[in-house]
């Protein structure tokens, strides 16, 4: 077993998600990513299916082999994305004031006429509704509603592009949550063995229990991630969470969906609501968006990653900036950057929930176990805590308490290391031992010094799922242990 090469504490503890897109899928670059910090890589399946991401999803896993460093894949469906079809010459200019008409089918008749990729808009959208265009920039409020035909009149004038996204705020759509599309791609991420997949658009969360199913049986293990942005998501969501197994602060269309001046709130109490539940919780789109061009970020760019890590983000994203956009690994350096600059003032930020025990879903004798160990570790100095999950149940609850010690993750099963990439502060590592707590010491031992700097008489405190408890020869011991902490002394020179 080799340990990564770089120093661990290089790397923030908030962790990086990168879109990869034109910029970023050859070999060179997305080496270059990881090695700049990046933990996850986003397809998005909005743009291509899977003959076009599978080479994608080879030379992630490939170039994981070579750095001996798990990285994760984040396959994130479309959903119930509404687009308009073609404009007239790819680009209109809308004034306020102008009158268009939403019809039926995928044939304009003529220059005011407006087509959509969702059959039923015509029947679903009511005199005073807001039809939000090109990421909310243009806005048309409906004036007249007729059978298949929508007349809608300008209120917010600018440019509208073919295919561009539609946004109906407060609309109740009866579109599905999971499309026929959406199916396809979810058993195409289960047979490429993704770790996460994400839903746009979720409202409830039978949708979020409806893709679990799907990716069961179709025998993926892997974790759904519930992207809020929908009004009807902010409704729901203590039960949205619940049902999850991480969220996305998708600010993209949550942005455009609800007032954008309540979005700062919103994302916010969304933070919270997700350490209540203990759910990894990303925080997405347009964090360095100045980056698509420049090679410096705004101030108030980097003020909003550092404001998302003090939060409690577990995650930030970046979508164009590294899917098209002129510095992606650049901008990866630079969120790495400023979330390590950050994250030394988080123990005095972050308040915990008084009430978060209600609803934790680790087991309280883990949740004791790994509150003791961080405390020991922050109490000993300790120069590195060593966390041996199977499930990732242990690592995920170590996560939430949010020590400032480096901490290495470690598991027999190559998918547990994985989902560790999105784990605040856990950094995860192959070759453990981990059914053997002497030898887990060991290697402890060992990787203390090569990545943590620790040296002879240091301490080191290692946290260990009953499996580890109960020793080598056997798992009588195992009745009735959970999990169980070590402190060490490191020996080696
Ligand atoms: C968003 O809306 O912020 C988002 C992440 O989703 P997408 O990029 O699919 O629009």
């Amino acid at each position: 077993m080799t340990a990564q090469p770089q120093d661990i504490r290089q790397r923030a503890y908030t962790k990086i998600v990168a879109t990869v897109g034109p910029a970023s899928e050859s070999r060179e670059r997305i080496t270059e990513l990881v090695q700049a910090g990046v933990n996850v890589f986003r397809l998005n399946m909005a743009h291509g299916g899977p003959e076009e991401k599978q080479p994608t999803v080879d030379t992630i896993r490939q170039v994981s082999e070579e750095l001996n460093q798990p990285v994760a894949i984040l396959a994130d469906l479309a959903g119930p994305k509404i687009r308009l079809g073609e404009v007239a010459d790819g680009c209109i200019h809308c004034e306020r004031g102008d009158e268009y008409t939403f019809v039926e089918g995928d044939e304009p008749g003529g220059p005011n006429e407006l087509t959509s990729t969702y059959e039923p808009l015509t029947s679903e959208l009511s005199k005073g509704d807001n039809v939000m265009l090109a990421d909310g920039t243009v806005i048309m409020r409906v004036v007249d509603v007729k059978p298949g035909r929508v007349k809608a009149v300008v209120t917010q004038p600018g440019d509208v592009r073919s295919r561009q996204g539609i946004n109906l705020p407060g609309v109740k759509l009866s579109a599905p949550a999971i499309s026929v599309t959406d199916h396809m791609h979810a058993i195409w991420a289960a047979k490429a063995k993704v770790d996460f997949v994400s839903l746009s658009f979720v409202r409830a969360p039978d949708e979020v229990k409806a893709l679990k199913d799907i990716l069961k049986s179709a025998g993926s293990q892997a974790d759904v991630v519930a992207k809020i942005e929908k009004r009807e998501a902010l409704d729901r969501l203590e039960e949205i969470v619940s049902v999850s197994d991480a969220v996305m602060v998708a600010r993209g269309d949550l942005g455009v969906e609800i007032n954008v001046a309540e979005m700062p709130v919103q994302q916010k109490r969304i933070i919270r609501v997700c350490h209540r539940y203990e759910k990894p919780v990303i925080i997405a789109t347009q964090m360095l968006e100045s980056m698509h061009e420049s090679t410096r970020p705004t101030r108030a760019e980097v003020t909003d990653v550092a404001n998302a890590v003090l939060d409690g983000a577990d995650a930030c994203m970046l979508s164009g900036e590294t899917a098209i956009g002129k510095h992606p690994v650049k901008a990866v350096e630079m969120m790495n950057s400023i979330a390590h600059a950050t994250e030394d003032a988080i123990p005095t930020l972050l308040q915990r929930d008084a009430d978060r025990d209600e609803y934790a879903t680790q087991h309280d004798v883990t949740r004791a176990v790994v509150s003791g160990a961080g405390l020991m570790a922050t109490q000993l100095q300790a120069k590195t805590i060593v966390v041996a999950s199977h499930s990732g149940g242990t690592a995920l609850a170590l996560s939430q308490h949010r020590n400032l010690v480096p901490t290495i993750g470690v598991s027999t099963k190559e998918s547990t290391l994985r989902k560790m990439s999105l784990y605040w502060g856990v950094t995860p590592l192959r070759g453990a031992p981990a059914c053997d707590m002497q030898q887990l010491i060991r290697h402890a031992d060992e990787w203390s010094r090569t990545i943590c700097g620790a040296k002879r008489g240091d301490k080191i405190v290692i946290v260990g799922g009953s499996h580890l408890a109960a020793g080598p020869d056997g798992d009588q011991m195992a009745s009735g242990v959970h999990d169980v902490v070590v402190v060490h002394e490191v020996e080696g020179e």
